[in-house]
Order: structure tokens, then sequence, then C-alpha cells
């Protein structure tokens, strides 16, 4: 048993007669919110419950290949708003995957606070808020759907596992571990992804679905960050990259397009910390990833409101680029980086 046998418990009864549920997940998914969503989506429609996944925002384009995201209703524009909310409102339970804060969801977030179904929460990032009747919370998972299967294991029902349910969990373990290589690669980690991969889950097919799918224009912006906007600070040991709304209209990149691009500037040895920031039209979006001790998770949410993991968080800024800039660059000092 991973989870606490009365969480589990507590789970299964829920789970013995059809119910109403919606699955929620965090704003601009990425593959492990998706993939988590989907893969719980079918599991939970194998026990005969009535099942909607609902996403604050539309999905990027690079992810629509996952099997089931054609039955995805985004919470934008009236007519998917109302539909959304119908279900929120008849919902028995709410599961809320892969985040674990109602503000990050931001509108869709009251909805769901007011809504009077009880919230389940799966997550791996630090810092869960307080609103559902069972939390599995725990930082030490790489992915909510390494999650899953463990509570898919401890509910004994791995035997449900077919390969669409574990080709998507494969999805978000992957996505969520840089394919198994980053620290949060455990020995765990490892044991879910043979064990989805025994199920049906190809490793080579999501390898070159998420990795080698690059539209031209998307991977001449990544050249082009790293050739003339990549800037080393703090004796190499810091490296970032500003792009400005009129870059991106340039590229013509599309969302997801920057996605990854944070993790080149480690290619760079010494590197140890690494930022993206991108120019949105009323925010600047920003992405930090680092190494070891290095913790990014406190930096974010201390100088940039975000949050996220100790190596992979994130954050927003709300005063132009170069003003976010000369914050990052001062705020670097509070950051403990060996020399
Ligand atoms: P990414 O840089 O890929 O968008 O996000 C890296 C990690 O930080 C992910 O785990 C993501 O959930 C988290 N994250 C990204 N942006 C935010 C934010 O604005 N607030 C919080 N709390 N976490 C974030
Ligand atoms: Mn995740």
């Amino acid at each position: 048993m991973k989870f606490p046998e009365a969480s589990i418990a507590q789970l299964k009864e829920i789970l013995s007669a059809p119910k109403k549920i919606v699955i929620v997940t965090h704003r601009n998914p990425d593959g492990d919110a998706l993939g988590s969503s989907l893969g719980w989506k079918f599991f939970l429609e194998k026990l005969n419950h009535e099942v909607s996944f609902v996403s604050p925002n539309a999905f990027t384009q690079n992810l629509k290949w996952i099997q089931g995201t054609e039955e995805v209703l985004v919470y934008e524009n009236e007519i998917g708003k109302k539909l959304c909310e119908a279900k929120i409102t008849t919902a028995d339970f709410i599961f809320c995957l892969d985040f674990n804060a109602l503000s990050r969801i931001e509108a869709l977030g009251d909805v769901i606070k007011n809504a009077p179904a009880k919230k389940i929460m799966v997550d791996h990032h630090q810092q869960p808020e307080d609103f559902a009747v069972i939390a599995f919370s725990n930082t030490k998972y790489c992915a909510t759907a390494e999650m899953l299967y463990d509570i898919i294991a401890d509910l004994e029902q791995t035997d449900l596992l077919d390969q669409r349910i574990s080709e998507c969990l494969y999805v978000g373990l992957a996505t969520d571990n840089g394919f198994f290589q980053f620290n949060n690669t455990t020995p765990n980690a490892l044991r879910v992804a043979a064990s989805l991969v025994e199920k049906g889950a190809k490793p080579e097919y999501v390898s070159e679905k998420v990795n080698n799918v690059f539209r031209e224009t998307r991977l001449r912006f990544f050249g082009y960050c790293l050739n003339e906007k990549l800037k080393l600070v703090n004796n190499g040991t810091v490296a970032y990259i500003l792009v400005t709304q009129a870059e991106i209209k340039k590229f013509n990149l599309q969302g997801g397009d920057s996605e990854s691009l944070v993790n080149y500037p480690f290619k760079i040895e010494g590197v140890q910390v690494s930022a993206y920031f991108s120019e949105e039209p009323d925010i600047i979006k920003i992405s930090f990833r680092s190494r070891g001790e290095v913790d990014v998770n406190t930096f974010a949410r201390a100088h940039f409101e975000g949050g996220g993991h100790r190596n992979a968080a994130g954050g927003k800024s709300k005063i132009g680029l170069e003003k976010t800039e000369k914050k990052f660059l001062e705020a670097l000092q509070t950051l403990n980086i060996k020399q």
C-alpha cells in the first residue's frame, strides 16, 4: 500500500457505485495534466461512472494527439463555460488533478469551490491548499500520473489498465521527468513506467510524439533564442532568455511552442539556474528550472507569484520585461548558488 489506508478505503467506497464525476486540472495543461486526467477518466469510465473532464483553457496543439483530447470540455467562451458549469454544479465528486490550489485555475476555482460536490485532490506539488475531503498529496512523486497508477494499484484494479489508459498515464509520467532524465526519476517512477509499458504504452511512440514533432518555425525560434537571446550571468551559473511579443509573433509561435526551451541552457557546463520569460499580452509568464539544491519553487513564490517544485517552477510578472529582468537579477542574490 503506497497511500494511507483510510484514504484508499474512502476512495474505494466512493467508487463502489456509479457517480457523476468531474475531473479538473490546471491552466495551460501540460502532458501530466492531460495524460493524468484522461487516463483517470478512462479508468473511472471502466468502473461505470459518468465522467467529464474540464480544462480551464485550451490545451496546446502539440498535445492534441493524446487519446481522448476530443472529449475535453474547455472553460472558455459562453457555451463552453455553461457546459462546464452544468457538469460541475451537478457532480457528486470533483477530482482535482495535478494542482493543489484553486487560485491556480482562476475563475473556474470559484465555480469549483462553490459546487456542492466533494473534492478529491491528487497532486505532487508543494504546499497544498486545504479544500479536498481526500487529499493525495506527495511531493516525492515525479508526476500525478505516477500517483494515479499507485492509487489504482492500492485499489487492486491494475487489471483494468488497458492500452489507452496506460498510454495516457505514461505521457504524464514521462513528460514530468523529462523522459527519465530529471532527479525526480525514482525507482518507483521506473517501476510504474515498466508496468505501463507492460500494459501497452509505447515509449518510442510517446517520445516521438512529444519531442520530435516541432514545426520548423519552432525549431528556428529555439535556435534564435539560444544564439541571440540567451544571457549568462553570475559567473555562468545562471542563464536566462527574455522573449518579446514581437518575437513571438515574428516566429508565429503557438501555445506550447516554447515548452522545453528553458532546459537547453543546462547543456552549458556550470549552469545551475535557467529562466525563460515570455511577454504575453497582459503578463510576463516565467519558467524557472534549477539543478540540485537550488530551490526555484521558493524563489518563484517569494518574487514572482508562482511556485511548483524545487527544480521546476513557474511564475508571473506584471511590470514589463525590462523591470522584470532587473527584479530577477536582484532577486538572484537570494538564491543559494554555489560558485
Ligand atoms: P512550467 O515552467 O513548465 O510552466 O512549470 C513548471 C512547474 O511549475 C510546473 O509544475 C507547474 O505546475 C508549476 N507552475 C508554473 N507556473 C506556476 C504558477 O504561476 N504558480 C504555481 N504555483 N506553479 C506554477
Ligand atoms: Mn505534474
